[in-house]
């Protein structure tokens, strides 16, 4: 094997795909889809960041971002002549970047995938790459660089143990800024306590952890210092699911001065005490899964409850200047054109601020598919660009394949049409109103008392 340069291209497959053509045209046309689309698209890929802010010193690399691949990057990669090409691909786009990896192969470049997907199918991921690390990048990268160096990087690199965020270190995001976005993405845990059977990401990223609040602050300075004022998504899957004082993250996040969202569970609505921080922290909207009006999934843990009970909770939410963007999964077992129309009406009336309905798609990983693939109930014939949550993917129980879709697509018409927009704008406005309402009174509190 002849050695290589001490060098990485980084390249994220990033974004939302909506493979369907009516899907895509039902998307463009409503604005509440296009905009979450838009949002996903603009976060960077803080896996491939983060590896990058652990490369020693006498590395150097570079960052793209792309939806699909094509030949032009495969030269400009050619150009930089990187030891590896480091890639990340969520299933809906992990077949370009096999086909991106192939290309490069081709050239005599060696390249390593990661991410949930390439976790979950490994032995899949390598016949399209040269090195394939399973769950946490951090504890085998350095053994990947130095094989990179050698020009022997390849097989599975598997940590044996989740890494620990005690040993995190700040994400490159300077890498990301080169690019135009305002949006940033900062972890806080890993894993989420829950084991949700559609969840895939609450099992492939190992044990639930949470990052120490100093690491925190340390990472909001960095990306501070190279983004005045950025719009922060925490990429968390399950934010104060955990058992720390709510306070030592919400400080952190206070003294940021930024706007920021995140993801939960619909518990945070009934402790007071976190509500109150939480909107005094600068969080102004909370994404909560659902899931459903009526059917239950297995592994709610906690998350179980009665629909009246999760309701009062998001208002309570709502009520301190947090906007809630509700999720909702179409397909749980029992699903039928009765519930889905329930659902609907459901929507059409309720008080969320924003709403979000995905099909249940079994990712890899998920104990969903495993069950659904014993019950041959996998459609075996859509593969995995059909895994974008707007394509049925599975046999339902209740309904046939095609009714499931088209439910789905007049339940979306109806959810996401201008008037159902502008209702949504007009709460999330009222609830936002209450924030800044809130913030005022809060600051002439403080301001009296000194
Ligand atoms: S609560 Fe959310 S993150 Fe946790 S297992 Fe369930 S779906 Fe996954």
């Amino acid at each position: 094997m002849t050695p290589r340069s001490r060098s990485v291209s980084f390249v994220s497959f990033v974004g939302l795909r909506v493979r369907e053509q009516e899907l895509l045209r039902l998307g463009i046309s409503l604005p509440g889809l296009e905009n979450r689309h838009a949002a996903v698209a603009e976060l960077p890929a803080l896996g491939l960041l983060t590896l990058a802010g652990r490369l020693p010193s006498e590395w150097s690399c570079s960052y793209h971002e792309v939806d699909k691949w094509e030949q032009r990057l495969v030269d400009q990669i050619t150009d930089e002549d990187p030891g590896i090409v480091a890639i990340s691909a969520l299933t809906a786009s992990v077949k370009e970047a096999y086909g991106f990896s192939n290309a490069l192969r081709k050239r005599g470049i060696p390249t390593v995938i990661g991410g949930l997907h390439a976790t979950a199918c490994p032995d899949e991921a390598a016949n399209y790459a040269d090195a394939v690390v399973v769950g946490d990048g951090e504890p085998v990268w350095s053994q990947v660089l130095q094989d990179a160096s050698l020009g022997q990087a390849s097989g599975i690199y598997r940590a044996d143990r989740p890494f620990n965020l005690n040993e995190s270190r700040p994400p490159r995001f300077d890498l990301a800024a080169a690019l135009p976005r305002s949006r940033f993405t900062i972890q806080t845990q890993r894993g989420c306590p829950f084991a949700c059977e559609f969840c895939a990401a609450s099992r492939l990223l190992g044990v639930f952890r949470e990052k120490p609040a100093h690491l925190l602050q340390e990472e909001f300075e960095t990306l501070k210092k190279i983004v005045r004022r950025p719009v922060v998504e925490l990429a968390d899957d399950n934010t104060f699911a955990g058992a720390r004082d709510h306070r030592e993250l919400l400080g952190v996040l206070s003294d940021t001065g930024l706007r920021y969202f995140t993801e939960s569970d619909w518990r945070i609505g009934e402790r007071v005490a976190l509500l109150r921080d939480l909107a005094a922290s600068g969080c102004v909207q909370v994404l909560v899964g659902i899931e459903s009006l009526v059917h239950s999934y297995r592994g709610f843990g906690e998350k179980r409850a009665e629909l009246c009970r999760v309701m009062a909770a998001l208002e309570a939410i709502q009520d301190h200047g947090i906007a809630v963007v509700g999720c909702f999964v179409l397909g749980a077992d029992g699903e039928t054109k009765g519930s889905i129309e329930n659902l609907t009406k459901f929507l059409l009336d309720c008080s969320l601020a924003d709403v979000q309905v995905t099909l249940q798609t079994p990712f890899p990983g998920s104990p969903l598919r495993q069950r659904l693939a014993r019950e041959g109930r996998i459609i075996s014939d859509r593969g995995w660009d059909y895994y974008t949550l707007f394509d049925v993917t599975f046999i339902p129980d209740c309904m046939t394949v095609s009714d499931l879709e088209n439910a789905y697509r007049e339940l979306a018409g109806a959810v996401y049409s201008t008037a159902e927009n502008k209702r949504r704008s007009s709460i999330r406005k009222t609830v936002w109103t209450k924030s800044r309402i809130a913030r005022k009174l809060r600051c002439s509190q403080s301001q009296e008392r000194s």
